[in-house]
């Protein structure tokens, strides 16, 4: 099975060291990306960390993919312990950044320790430099990007960076590259803010050693060049108005399940204000939105839909120039727009304040800032709500993304049951019960298509390729890629997610976390069928024996 290919560098910002490891075996078994980087979190963070102790770590990794030039690989994965959730988390984004950490030679960045100071680190094909940057206190995005830009010649495309927000150790802080890409969900931002990481930048010449198979009959890449999907002109926005119309767009903090101002921040709204394309380093489909207002001189990249819907329905704000101007807040001060738009909306409900777009966006900066009621929202609905008067519309900490699992009840178990929380990513359901190949109504008799996306998604997110590119990257490409079959690359993606279970079973996470805060029809029935799927105990919990049997490993503290 292809593979990712080079040592793991365990950077620890607190000594100041960096360690090569071979990990050819781990890498053989679990190809890369989110599988590897769950693997060596699994190994190495003490079951009982504290998500912002020096004992967390924080793992970057590329899949084979990346060494290639195919059209939907220009990601990256990153996995930690969340203090969103307080469970493992992997996130994936886009940019430029997976040619340069591959020009490195290294398959896996671990970072470790926490400073004194505030770091930048560099690395390179040659070493590993600690540059301690007291001028980048308190800096956004852009600000760490020109920095390094104007010291060390390097452009956003060789950084990650945390800004404002992650500093101050917002639980949904992201880490940012190339300015406009987030490895967005559960908070891994907070993660290197608590390590005093500002920015790591990856500079190299190693050349690709791997040779992708590449048959001419599987011209991903030209077929991704010429594809007339509306989504190459208006990304994720084109679909707003159809989710709208199936009543899935959650607004005004989920009072309502469609918005009636979803045309003026739908994809033609988008589209209109788009002034170039926008890709991914190596990607054909370039379905990137970089975005203008001429009139009042706003400029962003998106937003995309999520983003509509957690600035946009959900505050019932219906001007996409107030949308763009919340995302591009976001991504200056390195937050992930669905948990602070969604916290903001909890908190415009408890004030009453739907449709104050001015007022959403000054407390979208306070919460970076941990300014006032920001330092409250700062912690996430879940541990805010109270105090705020509000229902706590969460799981597992993890504030939801659109897609209404009220009414698309498949996903609304996905919601339930997901390791990471009430993400869309984590099994995609939607997909199927949009498209009607799922009947969107009832929970019973879905585990067993909910088991198969899980494990999809999270080879998915190991190989690495794009959720955008299943159309185009199918399973017959898969096998091809991969030389493996597609079973078999199911079983990296179920390993995966037992992995994080057991973990965070160790945790203390069982049947008591799964859920939703809203009625579904048979839910108990449904999360048992999920867990008989799965192996687990009726408890939610994977035992020592049941991963011992999947992955050949288990490992214990005592
Ligand atoms: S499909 Fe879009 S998001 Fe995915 S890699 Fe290509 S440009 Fe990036």
């Amino acid at each position: 099975m292809l593979h990712a290919t080079g040592p793991l560098l365990t950077v620890d910002v607190g000594e100041r060291t960096a360690d090569e490891t071979m990990i050819d075996e781990v890498l053989e078994a679990t190809v890369g990306g989110r599988a590897t980087a769950t693997a060596l979190a699994y190994e190495r963070i003490p079951f009982d960390a504290d998500p912002f102790g020096s004992e967390n770590r924080a793992y970057l990794s590329t899949g084979p993919l990346q060494q290639s030039q195919t059209s939907f690989t220009g990601r990256m994965n990153m996995t930690g312990l969340s203090p969103l959730t307080d469970g493992l988390v992997s996130t994936n984004a886009g940019g430029y950044l997976s040619r340069n950490f591959v020009a490195t030679g290294y398959s896996v960045l671990e970072v470790a320790g926490q400073s004194d100071e505030l770091l930048a680190v560099h690395v390179t094909g040659d070493g590993v430099e600690f540059e301690e940057v007291p001028a980048l206190e308190g800096a956004t995005v852009p600000e760490t990007s020109d920095y390094m830009e104007d010291q060390h010649d390097l452009g956003p495309e060789h950084c990650i960076a945390i800004g404002p927000a992650g500093e101050n150790r917002v639980r949904f802080a992201s880490v940012m590259t190339f300015d406009s890409r987030a490895f967005g969900r559960g908070g891994l931002g907070a993660v290197l803010g608590s390590k005093n990481v500002k920015c790591v930048t990856f500079d190299g010449n190693v050349e690709p050693p791997l040779e992708i198979p590449n048959p001419p009959e599987m011209d991903i890449h030209r077929e991704a060049a010429t594809s007339d999907d509306r989504m190459r002109r208006q990304g994720t926005t084109g679909g707003t108005e159809f989710i709208n119309d199936n009543f899935s767009l959650p607004t005004r903090y989920f009072r309502e399940y469609e918005f009636e101002g979803a045309a003026d921040i739908g994809g033609n709204a988008v589209e209109e204000k788009k002034y170039k394309k926008g890709a991914c380093s190596a990607c054909a489909y370039a379905c990137k939105l970089p975005t203008r207002d001429e009139e009042t001189g706003v400029e962003t990249e998106g937003p995309e839909f999520e983003t509509v819907y957690s600035f946009g329905s959900q505050h019932g704000v219906d001007d996409i120039v107030d949308v763009m101007r919340a995302n591009e807040l976001c991504d200056t001060l390195g937050m992930d727009t669905i948990s602070a738009g969604v916290t903001v909306a909890a908190y415009l409900e408890s004030v009453d304040e739907f449709g104050n777009a001015k007022l959403a966006q000054e407390i979208t900066e306070r919460i970076a800032y941990r300014a006032g009621i920001g330092d409250t929202l700062a912690e996430g609905v879940a541990r805010c709500h109270d105090e705020l008067g509000v229902e706590n519309y969460t799981v597992k900490g993890m504030e939801f993304a659109a897609h209404d699992g009220r009414v698309l009840h498949g996903q609304g178990l996905s919601y339930a049951v997901a390791n990471r929380g009430a993400d869309h990513m984590y099994a995609s359901m939607l997909s199927l019960e949009y498209a009607g190949q799922v009947d969107p109504q009832g929970t019973l008799g879905k585990a067993e298509t909910l088991v198969d996306q899980e494990n999809h998604n999270a080879f998915r997110d190991t190989g690495i390729v794009c959720a955008f590119g299943d159309d185009y990257v199918t399973e017959e490409r898969l096998e091809t890629l991969f030389d493996a079959d597609y079973a078999d690359l199911m079983l990296v993606g179920a390993r995966t997610v037992e992995l994080e279970r057991h973990f965070n079973n160790q945790r203390g996470f069982d049947r008591d976390d799964d859920g939703v805060p809203y009625d579904l029809p048979d839910i108990e029935d449904a999360i048992a069928e999920y867990y008989d799927a799965r192996g687990w105990s009726e408890d939610g919990v994977v035992t020592d024996a049941r991963l011992e049997s999947v992955t050949g490993t288990v490992r214990s503290d005592d």
